[in-house]
């Protein structure tokens, strides 16, 4: 009897603290839901007034005489403006995702012409720091998904890769068919990533060596964007590299035709 007795107090014991634990939760979730739903209205809210401030720059920039100065802090003007512009366009983007109020507009589609055009729109910033940009695409690359997303994917892949390799390197896009899979692979020959960061680099916020990272720019939102997009298509993503010597990451998704 004793022992009945025992296990029925130990049930209840769990049964209550359990009930309790779980309506505790209520309003944490609850302040969590708040933050993100702030964080959504604040970056959309600050979409209108940055698109009038670039424009309004641009019409300065047509209306003023200029001095050496002011073609200098229209510059700066115009970059920071840009620069404010994607971190809000980012928190957006990542808002609605943890709300689960982005629609992806799926099709069956070849990886191949989006890549090069990603490549081609990207080649004038890679020719700024001599870097050979390439792509490599022997087969065509069949998938599932939204081409805008998939193409938004490759653009931060390539665009990382760009902006963290020394002048003079390489870069290369490569799609490849590999059994019931499509690889997606961004190869540069840059300052690589140590490994206790290969699962950080796609936390938000956060970047690696931080002196050099400011320098470089950016708010460290770019891989977990990635990160979603992959994991929405069904697929993975990792990274492999080598200090100073590069980084390749790897994207798998579902191959539509297998
Ligand atoms: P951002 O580039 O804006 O800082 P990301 O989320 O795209 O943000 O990347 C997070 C961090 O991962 C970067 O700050 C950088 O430290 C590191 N990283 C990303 N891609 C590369 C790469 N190709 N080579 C070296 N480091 C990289």
């Amino acid at each position: 009897i004793l022992i009945v007795l025992g296990i029925v107090f130990v049930g209840v014991a769990i049964y209550i603290s359990l009930r309790m634990s779980k309506r505790a939760m209520v309003p944490i979730r609850a302040a969590f839901k708040r933050q993100r739903e702030f964080v959504g209205d604040a970056s959309h809210e600050l979409r209108t007034p940055l698109s009038v401030l670039l424009s309004s720059v641009d019409a300065m920039d047509m209306t003023i005489e200029k001095d050496e100065m002011s073609v200098k802090l229209l510059a700066n003007m115009r970059e920071e403006v840009k620069r404010m512009t994607n971190l809000v366009s980012d928190l957006l983007t990542l808002a609605r995702s943890d709300s689960n109020t982005i629609e992806l507009k799926t099709e069956v589609f070849d990886l191949r012409p989006l890549s090069e055009k990603a490549i081609e729109s990207l080649q004038p910033i890679a020719a700024s720091k001599q870097i050979q940009l390439e792509l490599s695409a022997p087969t065509d690359c069949i998938v599932l998904g939204d081409p805008q997303r998939l193409s938004q994917l490759i653009y931060i892949l390539l665009d990382n890769a760009i902006k963290y390799t020394p002048n003079g390197g390489e870069v290369k896009l490569t799609l490849l068919k590999e059994g019931n899979e499509i690889g997606i692979f961004v190869q540069d020959t840059g300052i690589g990533i140590k490994k206790e960061d290969y699962q950080r680099i796609f936390e938000r916020f956060y970047r690696t060596d931080k002196s050099r990272s400011r320098q470089i720019g950016g708010y460290g939102l770019g891989l977990s964007i990635a990160k979603w997009i992959v994991e929405t298509h069904k697929g993975t993503i990792q990274v492999s590299s080598q200090i100073g010597k590069g980084s390749t990451f790897i994207v798998k998704l579902p191959d539509y035709v297998s």
